[in-house]
């Protein structure tokens, strides 16, 4: 499949660009020809991405930035208005999980889980605004889950984190609308990242297997089928979407 040029010149951001989903957004964003500057605090996957994408002649660039700290999203805002005076992507993906049940969750773990998933988004906002303000073309797509929709057995503090992040995007989404700035949620289902590996291995023997005879598709995404989702959304394809969800799980929901 040829990977269409619908991003020429688009000024990109996208967070927790490191590893998984993040990396496949910031390569696929890339090929359909936006300058982008990729996130995390993971600096050494991320130096080495930026090398072998560089190296596929792809306009990329690496900064390290938490996501739950304000003074870093100040930073690098300040880097690409200084570079390029506006933003026209930003992909709000840096995420983490843990599978606690509410007894099992300690305050320090749900604060983790709240300050990455869900403050990240406020943040984000509170920072990027006035740069989206001056794109054209502005499009945020922040990263939810299937249980951003629906509740887990357990995941307490992630199902709290990613339901807030669904509803701040439909938020968002009304008060930026009349602005131009179009924002977005995509709800991943079961992705093959290290997240997932990390999640499998949490939950124990059986635990792939269970997952799969849920999922009518019959296997786990890849993260570059979530890429071609984010760069739609980002895309003039999608000029009249905005507030919405965006489910790409396999077809899990389907019946739920
Ligand atoms: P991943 O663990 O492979 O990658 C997440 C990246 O976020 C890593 O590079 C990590 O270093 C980075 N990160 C963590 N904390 C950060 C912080 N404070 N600041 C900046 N970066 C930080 O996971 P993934 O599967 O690629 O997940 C991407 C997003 O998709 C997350 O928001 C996740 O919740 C969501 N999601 C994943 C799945 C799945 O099955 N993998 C399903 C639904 C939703």
């Amino acid at each position: 499949m040829t990977t269409p040029r619908r991003l020429v010149g688009r000024i990109a951001l996208v967070t927790g660009g490191s590893n998984g989903q993040g990396a496949a957004h910031t390569r696929r964003l890339a090929q359909e020809g936006a300058i982008v500057y990729f996130s995390d605090i993971d600096t050494s996957a991320g130096a080495a991405l930026e090398a072998t994408l560089r190296a596929e002649n792809l306009d990329v660039h690496f900064r390290k930035h938490d996501v739950s700290d304000f003074q870093a999203w100040q930073d690098i805002l300040a880097e690409i208005d200084t570079e390029h005076g506006r933003l026209d992507i930003l992909v709000n993906n840096a995420g983490i999980a843990d599978i606690y049940t509410a007894e099992d969750a300690t305050e320090e773990s749900w604060q983790r889980i709240v300050d990455i998933n869900q403050k990240s988004i406020f943040l984000s906002f509170k920072a990027a605004v006035p740069l989206l303000r001056k794109s054209k073309s502005a499009s945020v797509i922040n990263t939810s889950s299937i249980f951003g929709l629906v509740g887990a057995d357990g995941y307490i503090a992630y199902v709290a984190s990613k339901g807030a992040v669904t509803l701040m995007t439909k938020s968002t989404a009304i008060t930026y609308g009349r602005e131009g700035i179009r924002v977005n949620s995509i709800h991943p289902g079961y992705i093959a990242t290290p997240m997932l590996e990390e999640e499998l291995a949490d939950l124990g023997d059986g635990a792939e297997e269970r997952i799969l005879a849920t999922i009518p598709l019959g296997r786990f995404s890849s993260a570059e089928e979530i890429s071609g989702a984010v760069a739609f959304l980002a895309s003039d394809d999608a000029s009249y979407i905005t507030g919405a969800e965006l489910l790409i799980d396999g077809g899990h929901l389907a019946g739920r």
